[in-house]
């Protein structure tokens, strides 16, 4: 099968280059591992963004909300809108399993219902987000059926006692909306006080329910071990173990370097970042470009949709470029 252009990945940075590539006049193809936006459809049923509506809008397609922050469900109609209006070719549920310069062409394979299928591209985007992949602790008993690096929904926790891990805006939502379903909380955190990353309309709630000895709020702490009903921690040097029914660890998530580095893509050892050139978002592979969150590597808090949007208008301007030659 062949192909002008491929994006990997269907997230709203992903969406938003094909959107500049149709504006040029391309109609390049999309491929998902999932459906469109499904880093959003795995947010947290009841996420309300960060970004005002007009903030998280894409090919110049207006995203009209009656709330000031838009919530997750509005976002998931919103996308699904674009990509229905702007006819973009969408390939849901094929994950790539490879992309490899080849000569003048990128060989781009895929795994669809259990089949493989091989694209030629002139072109190929990687948009694969970081969402897929949690910042692991690295401790003993992380990968036990109660602790989980994505949280859902705050119902099934109510009554029981519950760990989350983490000091930013995952583990401070998530510990919000545990203690207003009846869950009993207790936040573990490495850092000596509250990370400046936290929302300031989110901290003030949060720190009233931790000053009140509603939420318990650890400081400092060293997370050890995790076992069956207990975790193991250390703070000021000596070692507690306190017993929970569930944990959350939202340490945050980090791209998939090693498919990336399969792809012959240089990686950054220190910050996880793809080399490219910052003019035109193209790898150390001619032709091979990448966009979105990717490109921040370990440091989640770099890209968000906001900016990442914007990713592919220099992708298109650079491709345009290649084809008038
Ligand atoms: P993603 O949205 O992660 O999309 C990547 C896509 O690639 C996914 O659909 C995935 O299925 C697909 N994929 C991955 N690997 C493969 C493969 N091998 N083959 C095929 N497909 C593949 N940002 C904001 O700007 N404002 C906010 O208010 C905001 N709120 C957030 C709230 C939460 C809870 C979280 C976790 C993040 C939030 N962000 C926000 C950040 C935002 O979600 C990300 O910056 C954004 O999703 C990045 O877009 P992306 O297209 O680069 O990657
Ligand atoms: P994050 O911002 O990367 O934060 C991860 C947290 O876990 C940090 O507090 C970090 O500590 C801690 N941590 C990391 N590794 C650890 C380890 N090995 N042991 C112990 N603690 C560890 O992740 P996130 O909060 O999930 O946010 C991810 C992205 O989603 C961000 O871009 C964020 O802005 C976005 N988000 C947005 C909203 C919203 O729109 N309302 C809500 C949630 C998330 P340090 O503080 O010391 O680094």
């Amino acid at each position: 099968m062949k192909e002008k252009i491929i994006i990997v990945g269907a997230g709203p940075c992903g969406l938003s280059t094909a959107l500049y590539l149709k504006e040029a006049g391309y109609d390049p193809l999309i491929i998902d591992r999932g459906n469109i936006v499904h880093t959003i459809y795995r947010f947290p049923t009841h996420q309300t963004f960060f970004s005002t509506s007009e903030k998280l809008e894409i090919g110049n397609m207006p995203f009209v909300s009656p709330n000031s922050k838009p919530v997750r469900m509005e976002a998931l109609s919103y996308y699904r809108e674009v990509v229905k209006r702007n006819n973009l070719r969408i390939h849901p549920y094929e994950e790539v399993i490879d992309v490899q310069k080849e000569s003048t062409r990128i060989s781009v394979t895929t795994l669809k219902n259990g089949h493989q299928h091989v694209y030629e591209a002139s072109f190929v985007v990687m948009a694969t987000g970081y969402y897929d992949q949690p910042q692991w602790m690295g401790i003993k008993g992380e990968h036990l059926e109660k602790v989980s690096h994505y949280f859902k929904e705050a119902h099934p926790y109510f009554g029981t006692d519950v760990a989350v891990i983490g000091g930013k805006n995952s583990a401070v939502d998530a510990a919000l909306e545990l203690y207003h379903a009846g869950a009993n909380v207790t936040v573990f955190y490495r850092g000596k006080d509250y990370s400046p990353s936290i929302k300031p309309w989110i901290l003030p709630e949060f720190d009233s329910l931790v000053q009140k000895g509603e939420i318990q709020m650890h400081f400092n702490v060293n997370v050890l071990e995790i076992k069956e009903t207990t975790m193991i921690y250390e703070l000021d040097g000596k070692q507690y173990s306190i017993p929970n029914d569930f944990i959350f660890a939202m340490t945050g998530y980090k791209p998939n370097i090693s498919f990336l580095e399969k792809c012959h893509i240089q990686i950054d050892k220190e910050t996880g970042r793809p080399i490219k050139n910052d003019a035109t978002f193209e790898t150390n592979i001619e032709n091979i470009y990448v966009a979105g969150v990717i490109i921040s590597g370990y440091n989640g808090n770099e890209t968000f949709i906001e900016n990442g949007r914007f990713h592919g208008g220099k992708i298109a301007a650079a491709i345009i470029e290649k084809c008038k030659k």
